[in-house]
């Protein structure tokens, strides 16, 4: 069996690559290498400077892993090489593709892309250098980068309290962390009602109530999929359920709305009497109980100015 040549520092023209990127094809040229898997691309690529490297994906469980090759040849190997991941059967998401670019990755090849869109891509990147900065801390970039560990329900403060931070994460791209929607519903359904047909699959997709209005926060959602995620989330067409809805998706805009939000009294909490134990008025804010309110008369005594204690 023929062995590969050995690389020197002027390994411009070379690709190394995993075979099942050429879909079955042999090598384009002589300065073709292909590999078993990406393990051993990974490990001959230790010795480039400046050849394109070439990962495949084909499940989305390998992420991780390619994020930490492509970090580790980033950082080792410098800006000359061209790193490029072609995604086979899977479609990454975008805040995975976010996490490699973030790694040292040059381009990502999408799955949808034919052969001969993908080796333009590779002729695309001839002759360009890398400069994006990389930082060292891998683990402290994929933790970064991690969507937030909750989903689903939450009540009014602790939303507004992980979606404030979420704004805050600088290693997020500005204005392209998620949407904010408010959405109101038909006459015919109250909030709790829509509640129950709403559910959240991914985790840092978020929902909260206030008043007539329910809160979704869709973490790296985009605005022009916006009516995709509302229909994998709720389990009757959107359209049906609600009678309008405002969007956010500028950070400054989402952090001005939640800044407002928090700090209005519901409707519910502004009916009850003036004087109530602090657990009652919690359970009512988060909305843990669903039992009707009774109303409980309170005494009330007024100071010498008249006004009420
Ligand atoms: P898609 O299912 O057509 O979704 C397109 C885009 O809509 C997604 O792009 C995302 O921005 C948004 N989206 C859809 N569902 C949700 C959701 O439940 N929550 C949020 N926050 N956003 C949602 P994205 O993330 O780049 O994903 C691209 C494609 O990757 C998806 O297209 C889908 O084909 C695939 N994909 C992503 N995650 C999964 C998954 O967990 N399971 C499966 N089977 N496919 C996935
Ligand atoms: P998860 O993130 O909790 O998503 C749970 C399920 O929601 C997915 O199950 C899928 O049925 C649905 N889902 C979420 N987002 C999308 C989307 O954009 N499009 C479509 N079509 N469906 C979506 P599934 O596919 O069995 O995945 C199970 C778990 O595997 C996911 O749990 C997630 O942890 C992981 N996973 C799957 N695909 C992707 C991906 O593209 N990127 C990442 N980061 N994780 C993924």
């Amino acid at each position: 069996k023929e062995q590969p040549e050995p690389l020197s520092r002027d390994d411009v023209t070379h690709y190394l690559a995993d075979k099942i990127v050429l879909e079955g094809a042999p090598p384009l040229s002589k300065q073709w290498v292909l590999f078993a898997d990406n393990e051993q691309v990974f490990s001959r690529a230790q010795q480039a400077s400046a050849a394109t490297v070439i990962f495949s994906l084909t499940h989305t469980e390998e992420i991780n892993s390619l994020a930490k090759r492509v970090h580790s040849l980033r950082r080792s190997r410098g800006n000359g090489l061209k790193i490029v991941i072609r995604e086979m059967k899977t479609s990454l998401r975008y805040s995975d593709e976010r996490l490699l670019l973030a790694c040292g990755v040059n381009a990502i090849v999408p799955s949808t892309a034919p052969m001969s869109r993908f080796l333009t891509t590779l002729e695309g990147l001839q002759g360009l250098q890398f400069s994006r900065h990389v930082p060292g801390n891998l683990d402290a970039l994929i933790s970064a980068l991690q969507p937030l560990q909750q989903k689903g329900y939450l009540r009014l403060d602790a939303f507004c309290l992980a979606v404030s931070q979420l704004m805050s994460n600088t290693l997020l791209p500005e204005n392209d962390k998620g949407l904010l929607v408010a959405l109101r519903p038909v006459p015919e359904l109250k909030t709790e009602q829509i509640l129950t047909l709403c559910k959240p699959r991914r985790y840092g997709d978020l929902v909260t109530t206030l008043d007539d209005r329910v809160y979704l926060f869709l973490s790296s959602c985009r605005f022009n999929d916006l009516d995709t995620a509302l229909t994998f989330i709720f389990s009757l067409p959107h359209d049906q359920l609600f009678a309008n809805r405002v969007l956010w998706f500028e950070d400054h805009q989402i952090l001005a709305e939640v800044g407002k939000i928090k700090n209005v009294v519901p409707d519910s909490l502004r009916e009850m009497p003036l004087l109530m134990e602090s657990t009652t008025v919690e359970k009512i804010t988060t909305g843990a109980t669903r039992m009707p309110l009774r109303r409980i008369p309170q005494p009330v005594s007024l100071n010498l100015e008249g006004k009420r204690r």
